[in-house]
């Protein structure tokens, strides 16, 4: 398999428009065209290159990104560098998948979700920006062609729904150039057509694609159509997650059985200020910064990782806030994208990295 079929699936699956400003996805490192296999970690290490290499595979695909930041040399006096240097000098491409998987409904957060066992779930803080709405007008007689153009593209899903979109019927005017060819009526004469108006929403990653789809469904020479930015939430995309587990369970039981289910050493938790905990807000990662979005959801407790001493004051006696560890809350992402990658290549060696990758120690 080649290196480019691998990174177009992923980049399809795990959209880089998703991803927060701040952080650094896709291929990081480019090595060979032709794959041997694809080794899957949360944490891209030296040790993790020694593993792809003794495991014949030289494609990583990583939840962090070992290139966070500027990098001036590569001498390696630095972790990071070494990392980059073994993969270079072993021919290993990287690829990361980082808050663009945090923020899709099917990703880090969904995982631990069902892991924890929660239903009903939703995502916490909805990214706006990221739906647009397409306006095009169209001949009344071409009007289902390119609808179903737009749908096949993957327009028009709202929730539970597929292929929305509203039409208004009116005339269109257009006087094409003595150069022009026109599908309807004469160059150099003004035209009236019956058109219809088609207002479809489409996600912000799809925008190339959709295009195409009209310009190639459309049977005009210029096609007319209006790309408007909407101000919604989108509930596909965004951070955390909400969601309910069955029934009411007791906040220190509740405690307990989750160090259970991510085998975590420690859990550091706010008072445990409520009897018990039925709604349940999740973040993999560093999610402090969705206290309020957690309170906001009515959740009794609010699992997430990095949380400093005085965030843990903001809790307020309203929430219990949870510190399961960073690692630990993002541990099931290698099997999210070992599954994922597997779905689409059944035939192809992906595995799961056995490194340990975790920093962090308990005494
Ligand atoms: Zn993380």
């Amino acid at each position: 398999m080649k290196l480019e079929q691998i990174i177009s699936f992923l980049d399809e699956l795990v959209p880089f428009h998703y991803a927060e400003s701040y952080d650094n996805v896709g291929l990081l490192v480019k090595g060979a065209e032709e794959l041997t296999g694809v080794l899957v970690t949360l944490d891209c290490t030296e040790e993790v290159v020694a593993e792809a290499k003794n495991s014949q595979c030289n494609l990583i695909v990583c939840h962090h990104p070992i290139i966070f930041k500027g990098i001036k040399r590569l001498t390696g006096s630095h972790y990071v560098e070494r990392t980059l240097m073994a993969a270079i000098r072993q021919n290993i491409s990287i690829y990361a998948v980082h808050t663009n998987l945090d923020n899709m409904l099917e990703g880090v957060n969904k995982t631990l979700s069902q892991k924890i066992g929660l239903l009903q779930t939703e995502i916490l803080f909805p990214q706006i920006s990221t739906l647009l709405k397409l306006q095009t007008y169209v001949p009344e007689s071409e009007t289902e062609k390119v609808s179903n153009a737009l749908f096949e593209a993957g327009a028009g899903h709202i929730g539970a729904y597929s292929e929305c979109s509203f039409r208004v019927q009116g005339i269109g005017t257009f006087k094409g150039s003595e150069t022009s060819q026109p599908y309807v009526g004469k160059s150099g004469e003004r035209h009236y057509e019956k058109e219809n108006k088609i207002e479809i929403l489409f996600p912000r990653h799809l925008q190339s694609r959709l295009i195409k789809a009209l310009k190639q469904s459309h049977p005009y020479e210029e096609v007319a159509y209006d790309i408007i930015p909407l101000s919604n939430h989108n509930p596909t995309i965004g951070a955390g997650m909400i969601g309910d587990l069955p029934h009411p369970v007791p906040s220190l039981d509740f405690l307990k059985q989750l160090k259970k289910i991510l085998n975590t050493g420690i859990i550091r938790h706010t008072p445990i200020c409520k009897d018990m905990i039925q709604r349940v807000a999740v973040c993999g990662g560093s999610g402090g910064f969705l206290l309020s979005e957690a309170m906001r959801a009515r959740a009794d407790v609010f699992i997430t990782a990095d949380i400093t001493y005085h965030h843990f004051f903001d809790a307020d006696g309203k929430i219990i806030m949870a510190d399961v560890g960073h690692f630990e809350s993002e541990q099931f992402t290698k099997e999210l994208l070992m599954n994922e990658i597997q779905k689409k290549f059944p035939t192809f060696a992906v595995l799961i990295s056995n490194t340990n990758t975790n920093p962090v120690n308990y005494l």
